[in-house]
């Protein structure tokens, strides 16, 4: 039989039927209880019950998914993003990954100064477009995307909307900034969610 923390594959047998009762994620085939998913064998001999804790499989990130990240270096045009939270197809709840997820973006349009589109340090929900060459390419075209929180250039406090499409305001020092704004900035569940309150999910 198998030991208590063994890893097992779906299948493995794990002991005899008149040894153990068959807990979670096992069957019984043929007097012997096996695994029915990838995990860890886990063994109560006071009631004799086998059960296997599945192991869960790595996230993948794919073209559709929505992500909520931080731009933490700019070079040339390309802003890289590290990206905090995931929501698969756009749809569903958030996501929160633990490992470490690199993405990068680019202006949605041609831009002399990628200034005007976002800086280090701003956050932002984007789209996976594609995962050409294992890379996270991440569009922020459409009202949708773009720069969901930003702080002042010149005294960090957190930048307001403005009056103007793409104007952001800083309500300590009142400079203006401009950005990629999205349709969402400032949003109380966006901003909730990269707070981490309204992640259901943690990888
Ligand atoms: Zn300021």
């Amino acid at each position: 039989m198998k030991k208590d923390g063994e890893k097992v594959s779906p299948g493995d047998p794990l002991a005899l039927i008149e040894e153990f009762i068959g807990g979670r994620n096992t069957y019984i085939d043929d007097s012997v209880i096996r695994s029915s998913v990838a995990g860890v064998v886990k063994v109560d001999w006071k009631n004799r019950i086998i059960d296997v804790e599945p192991i869960k499989q790595p996230l993948t990130i794919d073209v559709g998914d929505e992500i909520l990240g931080k731009i933490f270096h700019i070079s040339g045009v390309f802003g890289y993003v590290e990206i905090e939270l995931v929501r698969k197809e756009g749809k569903g709840p958030w996501i929160l990954l633990r490992g470490k997820y690199t993405g990068v973006v680019y202006p949605p349009t041609r831009v002399t100064d990628v200034g005007s589109t976002y800086h280090v340090r701003d956050e932002i929900l984007a789209r996976v477009e594609s995962t050409l060459n294992r890379t996270l390419h991440l569009s922020i075209r459409g009202l949708r995307y773009g720069v969901v929180r930003a702080f002042c250039k010149t005294c960090r406090t957190e930048l307001v909307r403005g009056d103007e499409p793409g104007k952001l305001v800083c309500p300590t020092c009142r400079s203006i900034e401009t950005r990629k704004v999205s349709r969402l900035y400032g949003n109380t569940t966006i901003i909730k969610t990269l707070h981490k309150e309204k992640v259901l999910n943690t990888w």
